[in-house]
């Protein structure tokens, strides 16, 4: 295993302690002096240039590319550990292109010192071309990222920092988004930005700052989509549990023709395929499942939807025992889809079929219709090439913040193209950009030179993609 460089971690280290210091001698001594019945006071507020909730794939390039970019940064992250849905719902598998910018560097890091083997391998594809899929422990994305974030001056990460709660502001018929509100040892801090941006994966941000939410499949007229469910339904694409085995007995062999779940991936050669079951065992990881989950926005219906993914795993779960292999489970179950909010410009199928390339380009995508649940003939689920317009991350009504990742403004069709990490990774990496230049300028999101943020983002190398897909 590649050693891990002491000092990144250090340096990581220092990131908590960069801004908004708490001194816990005094909150003590503030928490003596307080009279029984009375209000626990705010913290005092703390001012930034720009606060990312949430520091999943789409949020930790943003931070990265605002603070590159000059910028003070927040990332306020509800896990305890940065890292989203590879690290919390070991979604841990690299698959999906293009491999640029950020995200490039990351693989990059990933590859050099957090393989499962520990050697570098210089066949996994770096750039578009290269499509070799491969999975690194969640543990390393952690490892990685914290690395990544450490070694930009600037960054203040704070995790078990959920954010319900917004600083809005009413301006006729538009809200403006100042900053949030988190718990802190306790209390409440506002913390005031001048750019938001909703990296939560969930829309969360957006649907509180009082953009249109969207949530469920859209029927076809919604967006003149020629595919999908006739009528809109309240239903998004399926959960999985995702979970790792290793062979702990020597010569273990896995119990393929026992299990309900089969779908895979070997510890360093992309999918594994049937007859490879005939060596022995090592480090695999595993889809588990197909699950309907009655909203996704629902902590009760999640616990449900959790309660009877275990119960159709448990024979699975059994037969590895028997076979010699040790279960991970991820600690969240795979939730694909929650909500999407709407922007200047909705993303759909017509899109990506025709390869549309708007002026205001900010990320590439190129992978194909993938709405896990729902019937999708081969040939309908092909996508040409197609650009992400930064339209779709402005909220519509909302002022002062940007949507990244995977809530951002498109069908639900269409979202199950761009959800995947590559991509989610090069919009936030365009949300950082642009929101660093917001500030910069001394303007609102609106107000950016937008083809100047896409000639950054063409330097950056977010358009490097050898062949687009025709
Ligand atoms: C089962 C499954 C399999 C998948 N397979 C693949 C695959 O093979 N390849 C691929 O590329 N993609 C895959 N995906 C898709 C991909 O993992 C996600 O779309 C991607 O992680 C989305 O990134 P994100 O940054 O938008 O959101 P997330 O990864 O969800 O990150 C959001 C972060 O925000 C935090 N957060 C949320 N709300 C709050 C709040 N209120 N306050 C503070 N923090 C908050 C979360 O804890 C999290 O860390 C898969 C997804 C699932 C579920």
């Amino acid at each position: 295993m590649a050693k891990i460089d002491r000092r990144d971690f250090l340096k990581a280290a220092g990131i908590v302690a960069a801004a908004g210091m708490i001194n816990p001698a005094q909150l003590y001594s503030a928490e003596k002096k307080r009279k029984a019945g009375t209000p626990v006071p705010e913290l005092a507020p703390i001012d930034t240039d720009v606060v990312i909730v949430g520091a999943g794939p789409s949020g930790v390039p943003a931070a990265i590319a605002a603070a590159r970019e000059g910028a003070r940064v927040i990332v306020l992250e509800e896990d305890f550990v940065p890292g989203g849905a590879p690290v919390d719902m070991y979604v841990a598998m690299l698959c999906g292109t293009p491999r640029v910018g950020i995200y490039r560097e990351l693989i990059q890091l990933l590859n050099r010192k957090y393989t499962t083997t520990g050697a570098a391998r210089p066949d996994f594809g770096l750039d578009g071309s290269n499509k070799k899929n491969h999975w690194y422990l969640p543990s390393s994305y952690i490892m990685a990222v914290t690395e990544m974030m450490g070694r930009e001056k600037n960054i203040t990460l704070m995790c078990g920092a959920h954010v319900s709660e917004l600083l809005l502001k009413e301006k006729g018929n538009r809200n403006r988004v100042s900053g949030v509100v988190v718990d802190r040892c306790g209390r409440k801090q506002r913390i005031r930005a001048k750019i938001t941006i909703d990296a939560t994966g969930t829309g969360l941000i957006g649907e509180l700052a009082g953009a249109p939410a969207m949530y469920g499949r859209d029927g076809r007229s919604a967006f003149n989509e020629p595919i999908g469910v006739e009528l809109p339904e309240e239903r998004v694409q399926s959960c999985t549990w995702q979970f790792i085995t290793q062979a702990l007995v020597p010569g273990a062999l896995l119990p393929w023709e026992k299990l309900r779940w089969k779908g895979m991936v070997e510890d360093n050669h992309g999918w594994l395929r049937e007859p490879d079951v005939a060596r022995a065992g090592g480090l695999y990881l595993h889809w588990g499942g197909r699950f309907e989950c009655k909203d996704t926005r629902d902590p009760v219906e999640l616990a449900k939807t959790q309660a009877e993914a275990l119960e159709s795993l448990r024979n699975d779960f059994a037969e590895y025992h028997k076979a010699g292999y040790k279960v991970f489970l991820a600690p969240k179950i795979g939730v694909r889809e929650v909500r999407r909010i709407k922007g200047e410009y909705v993303l759909a199928v017509d899109h990506l079929r025709q390869g549309l390339f708007p002026d205001d380009t900010i990320a590439i995508s190129n992978y194909g219709i993938d709405a896990w649940g729902e019937h999708i003939k081969k040939e309908d689920a092909r996508v040409k090439s197609y650009g992400i317009p930064y339209r779709c991350l402005l909220p519509l009504g909302v002022d002062g913040l940007l949507i990244a990742g995977r809530s951002i403004s498109g069908s639900h069709l269409a979202m199950s193209s761009y959800r995947v990490q590559p991509i989610v990774a090069s919009i936030g990496q365009a949300a950082g950009t642009a929101a660093a230049m917001a500030v910069a300028d001394n303007t609102d999101v609106r107000g950016i030179d937008v083809d100047r943020l896409v000639s950054k983002l063409r330097t950056a190398g977010l358009f490097d993609v050898k062949k687009l897909k025709k």
